[in-house]
């Protein structure tokens, strides 16, 4: 049996994760499962999975976490700091499902206990990719991706040789807005950002694939897990999201790799692997899909991809730096405080004032200077906000 954790597991994520833990019951026994405020989704999993502990990030909701789980073996803790221990359980593998920076310590706790890590929250990548490849290795752990894109690049690699790759294109939906004119998008609201086309997410990382900050951060993803230089790094668009991402070789050819908009294939492909097992994702039939279309991004229109590359040739913290920005405009903006357009120009002004400040060592990066990023980022987001709004 694979002992399996899953952290954010009340999440669009960590749902689908269990979802194929519950068609293969008898294969799994699951150790850990966190949650950020939902006391009652998560009572309910703990107790169909038996898990060992059941954690929620909101400490004030213990004790109706312990009331839901009277009378079963789950044990039950809340905090900050308890989620991170729900992390370094020890268990074979454990999905990194939990949205935004929130992400990063628990999942560190999982790499140092030896877990094969399955990284959806691509945020603790860019913010400290360095980090946790090292940990992973220190440890003798492993991180397989989950974002479609790079499951897509990491299949497309198998039994390939790392030098004679040339480039990876990481394909973009266009999200909510790719038919709006740019006049439009200044009025778009946070509601009409939540609505993706094709895929079922979270909210956040929903409202980032219409700004395209989604694909900003994986170009970065891309360049920790891949190990590819910013300038081989891709981006295109094409509105049906059936091709994930594509890996250039150096005599020409193209591997694409094509699948269904149904995150379990990507869950289900870390899951199982090293080995292919049967999915209960759709049969794609292209001859009924008919077109697949394929265009340039438009880089006046997504600031965010621009912002990418230079985080991409800086490194250091400005990972760190870029995400805490953006997750507090994000913020911002859905507050009503600021408008759409408006998360890239903190962004860009946030990356502009802080990297610019000493204090942040960009040799090495460790939990806490990342931390540290985190919230010079935030405050200055928060700043810069109040400048704009006055
Ligand atoms: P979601 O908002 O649906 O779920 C997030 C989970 O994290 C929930 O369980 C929530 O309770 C928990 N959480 C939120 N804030 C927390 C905090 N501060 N501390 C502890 N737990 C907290 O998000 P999602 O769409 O499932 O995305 C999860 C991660 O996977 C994100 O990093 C996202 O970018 C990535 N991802 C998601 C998809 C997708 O299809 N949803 C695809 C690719 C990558
Ligand atoms: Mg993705």
């Amino acid at each position: 049996m694979k002992r399996v954790s899953v952290l954010g597991a009340t999440g669009s994520i960590g749902q689908n994760t269990l979802d194929l833990i519950r068609r293969d019951r008898d294969a799994f026994e699951v150790v850990a499962l966190t949650a950020g405020r939902n006391v009652d989704q998560l009572a309910r999993d703990a107790r169909e999975f038996c898990a060992d502990l059941a954690v929620i990030g909101d400490e004030t909701q213990l004790d109706a976490l312990r009331d839901a789980l009277a009378g079963t073996r789950t044990k039950v803790a809340a905090g900050e700091q308890a989620i991170i221990e729900a992390g370094a359980r020890s268990a074979d593998w454990v999905m990194s499902a939990i949205v935004g920076f929130a992400g990063l310590a628990p999942g560190l706790a999982a790499l140092e206990q030896g877990a094969t890590l399955a990284l959806a929250n691509k945020e603790s990548l860019v913010a400290a990719g360095a980090l946790l490849l090292d940990t992973a290795k220190r440890h003798n752990a492993r991180i397989l991706p989950v974002d479609s894109e790079h499951s897509a690049i990491f299949q497309a690699l198998i039994g390939e040789d790392p030098a004679s790759v040339s480039r990876v294109i990481i394909t973009a939906s266009g999200g909510a807005f790719r038919d709006w004119p740019m006049e439009k998008l200044s009025t778009a609201t946070a509601a009409e950002a939540a609505t993706h086309p094709n895929w079922d997410m979270g909210q956040r990382i929903t409202i980032d694939s219409a700004s395209m900050f989604n694909k900003a951060l994986e170009m970065i993803e891309a360049r920790e897990f891949f190990d590819v230089s910013p300038d081989q790094i891709e981006v295109l668009v094409h509105p049906q999201s059936l091709v994930h991402a594509l890996v250039g070789f150096c005599d020409g050819g193209l591997m694409a790799h094509v699948g269904p908009h149904d995150m379990r294939h990507a869950i289900g492909f870390a899951l199982n692997w090293p080995e292919r097992r049967a999915l209960p994702v759709d049969v794609l039939d292209l001859a009924q899909t008919g077109t697949l279309e394929f265009e340039a991004p438009d880089l006046n229109r997504f600031p965010p991809l621009r912002l990418a590359r230079h985080v991409m040739e800086a490194r250091g913290h400005s990972g760190a730096v870029f995400n805490g920005a953006k997750e507090r405009a994000l913020d911002h903006f859905i507050a009503g405080r600021i408008g759409f357009l408006q998360m890239s120009e903190v962004v860009e002004e946030v990356l502009t004032r802080i990297l610019h400040q000493s204090g942040l060592n960009d040799d090495q990066i460790t939990l806490d200077t990342a931390c540290k990023a985190d919230h010079l980022a935030r405050d200055g987001a928060d700043a810069v906000v109040q400048e704009l709004i006055g």
